[in-house]
């Protein structure tokens, strides 16, 4: 679904990515981890091609994604702050990024899943953070594409969209789907992710299962588990 050969990005001296190897076979849930700083935002932009690496390669569904930029039809991608004018109303935006993609989409069902029929008329800048980020799910996950990204997705929603936002994620997991995700709710990476994609220093530490990540830091839960490895690099 995904190879990462010898990726290299600096912004001037600072080097965020460092000779980054990665493969990710299709199907399943990816939770792409690391503390602050660490990458995550630039590994998931150069595989969206909103960040151009310095050195290396990037396949995305069997095609060099390097100055072809017809893969991203293929990708859902939520991110973490979606800025759209505050005066666009709900419905206007769903109806925009219909027109911008092209492609069929089941805007319907996801808005009465989240209950957002009462929002549809309403301005984005008049909506709660909450209710900002349900209309963000909807219009990422409204389209039926192979690659699913989705940064930060939990920001702001209450217990019961959470339960939704899950559902809908793991129902896409079991329709072949692959989804690569960000987040600092260790909760729900313990909860939801196959594997495990831990970033440090430019470079991936660990690739694996939350059940692996424990045995290899030797811990008995996985928070503890993600922090050993802060102090394990630092002892090292
Ligand atoms: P993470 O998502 O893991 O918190 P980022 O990928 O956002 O990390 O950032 C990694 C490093 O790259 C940070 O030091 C950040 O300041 C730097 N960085 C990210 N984007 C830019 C940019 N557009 N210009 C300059 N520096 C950047």
């Amino acid at each position: 679904m995904i190879q990462i050969d010898s990726l290299h990005k600096n912004f001037g001296k600072n080097q965020v990515l460092s000779n980054l190897d990665l493969e990710i076979h299709g199907g399943g849930i990816f939770a792409v981890l690391g503390p602050n700083g660490s990458g995550k935002t630039t590994l998931i932009k150069s595989i969206l091609g909103m960040v151009v690496p310095n050195k290396g390669s990037i396949t995305v569904l069997d095609k060099r994604i390097k100055k072809n930029w017809k893969y991203r039809q293929e990708i859902d991608y939520l991110p973490q702050i979606a800025n759209f004018p505050g005066n666009l109303r709900v419905k206007e935006l769903i109806r925009m990024i219909k027109d911008l993609r092209q492609k069929e989409s089941k805007e319907l069902e996801l808005i009465k899943l989240f209950g957002l029929e009462p929002y549809l008329d309403k301005k984005l800048g008049t909506l709660s953070g909450g209710t900002k980020q349900k209309v963000n799910i909807v219009l990422t996950f409204m389209f039926d594409s192979p690659l699913i990204i989705l940064d930060e997705p939990t920001t702001g929603l209450d217990p019961a969209s959470l339960i939704k936002l899950k559902q809908l994620i793991l129902q896409e997991k079991n329709r072949g789907k692959t989804i690569l995700i960000t987040t600092h709710i260790m909760q729900f990476v313990e909860e939801m992710a196959d594997e495990i994609v831990y970033l440090l220093e430019g470079n991936i530490y660990f690739k694996g299962s939350v059940e692996q990540l424990m045995t290899k830091t030797k811990q008995t839960d996985f928070e503890h588990a993600i922090a050993a490895i802060s102090t394990q690099t630092a002892d090292a």
